[in-house]
Order: structure tokens, then sequence, then C-alpha cells
């Protein structure tokens, strides 16, 4: 084929893809288009995962008579106008794309009245095209209503995940929006349901209660901003790059972890925003703090000088560029460490199994041993480090099965000393469970027979907005596991059945964790990591003290797995000294 300029029809379909990923991208851009517009409500509906229904609805000041339609084409906006405006845009939008894209793979009808006119205007857009156009009251602000996404790109719509992960999108992403603005009001519905209201109190704990229930906001910390700039004191200076960045908002103290990032949000001058680093650097200041494979949750908003970062990197603007990354990283860095080090009941996080050494020494079942110090101590001082160094190292070959044990003693009530054909095993009392009833599980799980316990009390359980789109699809795999739930209307479930080998107390954290898992994972990695969530939380922990008896039953159970050497997450279970090296340092050999 020659080549050609693409039909305008065609163009605005494919810019509309780079914007209009999903539903919640749509709910997305109208949200903000409702707070660039000053609104202090926002209501939101969907229906069907928003693939039949999105309508959000705002109080804001509307668009006049004279550039409704306008306000459709594509480029068009009013929030910029020069291209020196770029470096310093303090709105949400200022592309004009959002609505033209929304409007090319959409049914879409606005009814907008602009603050100071005598009557609004309706107008219907379909296809990229105005079909409708007339006056109307109501009162001041915006109306959108985005009917059936898709309907007009096939290819699209195949792409789209189930009804409740859609809606489930859409859920975070109102809550996150309204984390980044508790002084808006926020009202979802699905299906006429209502799912998250927000008071618009201005105070971000309030929010943080709706969005992750109040047992989890209750272990949320606020802030330590930096103390040489209070509140009052935010004004940008565009002077010095990385100076003027101010970080609030809550971090989670350490006993509070989850399996996944899910839980992290960091808002950029306000803008919801995806950047790995700062997650990073925000787990940097929990290191040591948090078991292994475990994430903080955090809800940091930086607030910079709009010239030190470019939010013009990507259509969807999830994501920003700034001048100085190492100012800010530190900036966050340093709030939450002082915040977590200043407030956190810092003893009870340490109290968490830490592994003894690093996957690394897991899979090839070294021991690095310095000649001349106690082998304990070493082996105590490798989990502090998790650093085994190389002088020294001795390799043991990878064996299966464990050899006959016997136990010894404890120590730190954390560790099972037992003697062996071949010198000295420490065995980290945790892990070691852990593998044991994940390997029960497993079987059982197999053979469709997962032993359960009636609990004579039934536990209620409050769902967060978001937990409770991904509940129903996961019922069947919650009664494979030997959990009985039913829903108790609204967000409420009753629990009267769980696993035989899971204590009440561990149950709502068990849920959580299943249900982060099921919007995260792969079918593949579910089942697995599923009955690994519940082996991990039903195990012995690390503090608790074991009689000798306890400590032999645990270790005959061990002897009978068929990975005994490491815990499900591949991390050791045990250390072995081997009579050789006993021999070698005591200078026997
Ligand atoms: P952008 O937000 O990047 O300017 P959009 O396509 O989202 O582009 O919107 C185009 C224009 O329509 C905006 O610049 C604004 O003037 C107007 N507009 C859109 N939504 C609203 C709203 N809810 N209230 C008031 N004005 C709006
Ligand atoms: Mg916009």
């Amino acid at each position: 084929m020659p080549i050609q300029v693409l039909q305008p029809r065609v163009v605005s379909k494919i810019s509309a893809g780079e914007v209009v990923e999903r539903p919640a991208s749509v709910v997305k851009e109208l949200i903000e288009n409702a707070i660039d517009a000053n609104a202090s409500e926002i209501r939101i509906e969907i229906r069907q995962g928003g693939r039949r229904l999105i309508r959000v609805s705002d109080n804001g000041c509307g668009i006049p008579q004279a550039e409704v339609a306008l306000a459709f084409a594509r480029h068009a906006t009013s929030k910029i106008s020069s291209e020196e405006d770029l470096s310093h845009v303090t709105t949400l939008g200022f592309r004009g794309e959002a609505l033209a894209s929304v409007a090319a793979v959409a049914q879409v009808s606005m009814i907008s009245h602009a603050s100071g006119e005598e009557s609004g205007t309706l107008l219907r857009v379909e296809g990229g095209e105005i079909v409708h156009s007339e006056k109307h009251g109501g009162r001041t602000g915006t109306v959108i209503t985005v009917e059936n996404l898709f309907y007009n790109t096939p290819a699209r719509l195949k792409f789209l995940r189930s009804e409740a992960t859609e809606s489930t999108r859409i859920v975070e992403l109102a809550s996150a929006y309204a984390l980044a603005y508790p002084e808006l009001s926020f009202y979802l519905t699905d299906h006429g349901r209502l799912v998250l209201q927000t008071s618009g109190s201005g105070k971000l704990h309030d929010v943080l209660i709706t969005v992750f229930g109040l047992e989890t906001a209750e272990q949320m910390l606020e802030a330590q901003t930096l103390e040489h700039q209070p509140a009052a004191d935010r004004a940008p200076s565009a002077a010095v790059p990385g100076q003027g960045i101010v970080v609030t908002g809550f971090v989670g103290s350490p006993s509070l972890h989850r399996a996944t990032r899910n839980y992290q949000m960091f808002f950029v001058n306000r803008r919801w925003i995806q950047d790995r680093s700062l997650s990073f650097a925000a787990e940097e200041a929990y290191r040591t703090l948090l078991p292994v494979g475990r994430h903080p949750v955090t809800v940091l908003s930086i607030h910079m000088p709009t010239t030190d970062v470019d939010v013009n990197v990507h259509p969807t603007k999830r994501e920003v560029r700034f001048r100085e990354p190492r100012e800010v990283f530190s900036a966050v860095q340093r709030v939450v460490r002082r915040t977590v080090i200043g407030q956190a009941p810092v003893a009870q996080a340490s109290s968490q199994p830490i592994p003894l050494v690093s996957e690394e020494w897991a899979r090839h079942q070294t021991v690095s041993l310095p000649l001349g110090a106690s082998r304990v101590q070493i082996a105590l001082e490798a989990q502090r480090t998790a650093d085994m160094a190389p002088p020294g190292v001795v390799s043991a070959p990878m064996l299966e099965r464990l050899p006959m044990l016997r136990v010894l003693g404890q120590v730190r009530q954390t560790y099972i000393i037992a003697e062996g054909p071949d010198g000295l095993y420490l065995i980290d009392q945790h892990a070691a469970h852990e593998r044991i009833l994940f390997e029960q599980l497993q079987s059982e799980q197999k053979a469709m027979s997962v032993s359960s316990q009636a609990l004579l009390e039934p536990l209620t359980l409050e769902l967060s907005p978001q937990q409770r789109g991904l509940i129903d699809p996961m019922l069947p795999q919650l009664t494979s596991f030997g959990f009985d739930l039913t829903s108790f209307g609204g967000d409420t479930y009753l629990i009267r059945a769980i696993p035989s080998a899971l204590s009440p107390e561990h149950v709502r954290s068990v849920i959580t964790e299943l249900l982060d898992l099921s919007r995260e994972g792969t079918e593949a990695t579910v089942p697995y990591e599923a009955l690994d969530i519940i082996a991990c939380h039903s195990a012995v922990r690390a503090g608790q003290i074991l009689t000798l008896e306890e400590s032999r039953e645990l270790i005959q159970q061990l002897e009978k797995t068929t990975s005994p050497y490491t815990c499900p997450h591949g991390r050791p279970t045990m250390i072995h000294l081997s009579s050789t090296q006993l021999e070698k340092s005591f200078g026997r050999r």
C-alpha cells in the first residue's frame, strides 16, 4: 500500500486506545475533570464493571453553552494555552484528549450547566460524532454518562477482565482519589449498591477508615513531615531543585504488612502515580522491621514545585518524571523512616520470624564458616546480616530426606536444636511447621478432604469496598480450603468454619491476603500461594516456647515431608553444622 495519512476516525480510535484502556480509565478521566472543575461532591455510578454504564456527576463549574461541543474535540482544553504552561501544570488534565477519546469508543451523553448561565446543555455523542444537542435545565455542574464502552472496538472488549475485576479496579481508583482529596465527598454505587462514600471532612484518617477498614487504619501512623517545613510553609520554591519537597500522609506501623504492594499509594502534587522507585524508597525505610517478602502499607502525598516534575510522560499521566529523582526518594525514605522508628512498637515487629540465611543459601545448602568463632553465633549473625561471607564455605550435598534427628532443646524460643548422624541442626520452628502444614493441606486438597473446624461462635468479617467485589468469585475456592462463609447482608460475611490448622484469631488476615492474591495472582500461582498463606498463618510462631515433646513431634512430622529443607517460599528451614565442620573449628582436624 502507498503511504497515506490516516482518516481522522481511525486516528481517533488509535489515540483513544492510549487513554482508555479499560472502564477504570474512563472513570479516572471523568473524576479528574470533576476535580479540575472545583467540584466538592463527585458521584459515580457504574453497571456491569463499567462496560454497560459509567456516570459521573459533579457540582463543579460546568461548561459554558458555547463550549460544550468543543470539549469533545481532540486536543481541546481550557487548562493550558501555551507551550510555556506545560512546565507548570497545576490541573490534573491538560492534554484535552479524554473526552474525545471516550467519545470515540462509547456512547456518551453530557449535561452541563455553567455557573452564571441561565440554562445548560444536553449533548449526545456517538463514535466521536455529535448526534444531538439541546438546551437543558438543572443545577450547576456536569453529568457525563458513558454507555456501552468499546461497542465499536471489539478487539478492546476482548481484553477486559471479568465484571468483578473491572468493578474492583474502579473501586480502587475512586478510593485512591478519595485518599488524595479528603476534602471532597465521593459517592460510588455499583448496580445501585453503595460501595464507597466519603464525607469530604478533609481528614485523611477518615478516608483511611473508609477505604482500608478501621482495623488497618488504626495501625497507620501519620507521616512525620520534616520539622523545618511546617504545613503552613508549603509554598513551592522553584529556586533550588529538590527543595520544597514535602511528604505527608500515613504509613503502616511495622506490625501491619501485606503480601502485595497493592496497599502502597503515592500521589505527586495530588496526582495518583505509579513509581516503583518510590515503593522501593518506602520499603527501604522498613528494612529489618518487616518479615522478608512482606510489604508495608503506605498512603503518601509528595508535594513539590510543579517545575520539578514532568507529568507529560504518558497519555494516562500515571507516570511522572522527576527533575531530581534522588531528592524525592530520599525525602520519602527519611519521612517514612522517621515515622516508623519514632512511633512504632518495634519490638512487636522484630519478633516476626526472619529467615536464618538468604534464599541463595537455601538453594545451595552451603554454610560459610569463618574459622575461630562460635558456630551458633555465626549462624545467628548470618540471620542478622543475611550475608554469608565466602571464606571457608562448606558445601553439603542437597539431601532429599531428613535424617533421624534427636532434639536437644530450643534456642531463643525460635530454633529447635537437634543432633543428627552428621553433626548439629538448628531448625527454624516456624519455617519447619509451615512446610509441614503446607504439604498436609496440599495433599488434603488434592484428595478434596481439607479438614475443617466448625466455630462455636461464627466470626463476622467486614469487607472493604475493594474486597467486596472479589469475594464472591472466590467462595468456591475458600470452601475447598475448609472455610464456610456466607453473606450476612451488605459488606458483612459470617464465617462458620475454618481450616482445622488455623486459629480463629488469624482468620481475618488470611482472608485479606487470599483476596489480595486472587486480584494479583495468575491461575497457576494462586492455589500454591493460597495454601502457603494458610500454612504460614497456622504455623507456630517464633517466640513460642515448645516443650521437648512438641519439638520432637514437629521434627518427626518434618521428616515425613517431601522437601524438609525449605519452607514453601524457598527459604531454609534449618542450618546444618556437620561433624567435620565442628571438628575443624575445634582444631581436632
Ligand atoms: P482536559 O481535561 O485535558 O482539558 P478533557 O477532554 O478531559 O481534557 O476535557 C476537555 C475540556 O472540557 C476541559 O478542559 C474542561 O474545560 C471541560 N470539561 C470536561 N469535563 C468537565 C467537567 N466535569 N466540568 C467542567 N468542565 C469540564
Ligand atoms: Mg480531562
